[in-house]
């Protein structure tokens, strides 16, 4: 028999020595060996396989090689420093909810991730069922510091179904990951947006014959509405570290047009004089809460460190 020629191909799931290899003209997907060459491979990375032959018993092909990621989100490791978890996103769904809280703080917290990462972020405040008309403008009030810095942001409910086809829309032609803190609803919402992903997990083993394989790695689904959606319970709870007191203000678009611009070269941004950020807040320029948010970062970082510190 001819050798078949190698395809393109995107990783849907990867455990162990093992990847579920998607195949973009047919759709359908591949349990695969990985060559040794391969290296690190994450869900939502592209690569080169080749299916039959030099696959070991019981898999379909063999990855021979991977692109050049567009993106990465990694986790801390305690061995490696950082661990990849996904590929190739480029866009980080950051929810809130008005209840138990609505935590501007917390949704800074992931904007800075996303500016770090470079990934354009989305803002979804959930439950918005539970507004009366006072609250409602209120917290549209509020919300307009995310719309005039220029991040989009789409309020939802995934009880009553308000919003839920912007949100749709937004999510096409993007290969997105669903973040924040527990409670907010991003089960509900995913749940509401892929009522089908029993069918979508379970397909693989039965084609396979190998059998369902529990695992926690990151795995990647298809909207019905277009676009793809990343998702697993560590992709949902990635958050800030070792990041630089630089990196967070930079993460504050706002302020960037700002910094380095102080009369002091090491200012802090709190009561120096000539702090150009301070005077930008005076002037109406930045809001007081993303400064705020700002400082409370800056001294959780610091009280986290200290902790480490007192713990060696
Ligand atoms: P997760 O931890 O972010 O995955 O949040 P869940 O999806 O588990 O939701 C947490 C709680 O919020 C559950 O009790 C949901 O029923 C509730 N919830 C989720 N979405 C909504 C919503 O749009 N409106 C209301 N009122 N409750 C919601």
């Amino acid at each position: 028999a001819a050798l078949e020629s190698s395809r393109e191909g995107r990783v849907i799931t990867r455990f162990g020595q093992h990847a579920d290899i998607e195949d973009p003209q047919t759709g359908k997907i591949h349990r695969c060996n990985l060559r040794r060459s391969v290296g690190s491979l994450v869900t939502g990375d592209r690569v080169i396989w080749r299916p039959g032959k030099e696959a070991l018993e019981g898999f379909a092909g063999v990855v021979e090689a991977v692109h050049d990621r567009m993106s990465v989100l990694t986790r801390p490791d305690y061995y490696d420093g950082v661990k990849p978890v996904a590929a190739n996103i480029d866009q980080v769904v950051i929810v809130a909810a008005i209840l138990p809280e609505l935590s501007l703080n917390i949704i800074d917290r992931y904007l800075i991730a996303c500016e770090v990462l470079n990934i354009a972020p989305l803002i979804v405040v959930n439950k918005v069922d539970l507004l009366d008309d006072d609250g409602r403008e209120m917290v549209e009030t509020l919300l307009d510091i995310y719309r005039d810095i220029g991040y989009p942001l789409v309020m939802v409910s995934a009880d009553s179904g308000e919003g839920m086809s912007t949100l749709v829309e937004q999510l096409d032609q993007h290969v997105s990951v669903f973040v924040g803190q527990s409670g907010v609803g991003k089960s509900s919402l995913v749940n509401t947006l892929l009522p089908d992903v029993h069918a979508q997990t379970h397909q693989v083993s039965e084609n396979s014959g190998l059998g369902q394989h529990t695992t926690t790695a990151a795995r990647l689904y298809h909207f019905a509405q277009g676009g793809d959606l990343i998702d697993s319970p560590g992709v949902r709870e990635f958050g800030l570290w070792h990041l630089e007191p630089e990196q967070i203000a930079h993460g504050f678009v706002e302020f960037r047009e700002y910094l380095g611009g102080c009369k002091f070269r090491d200012c802090k941004h709190g009561d120096d004089p000539g702090c150009l950020l301070r005077q930008a807040v005076e002037d109406g320029h930045i809001s007081v809460e993303r400064f705020d948010s700002y400082h409370r970062i800056i001294e959780s970082m610091k009280e986290a460190k200290d902790n480490r510190q007192f713990s060696r």
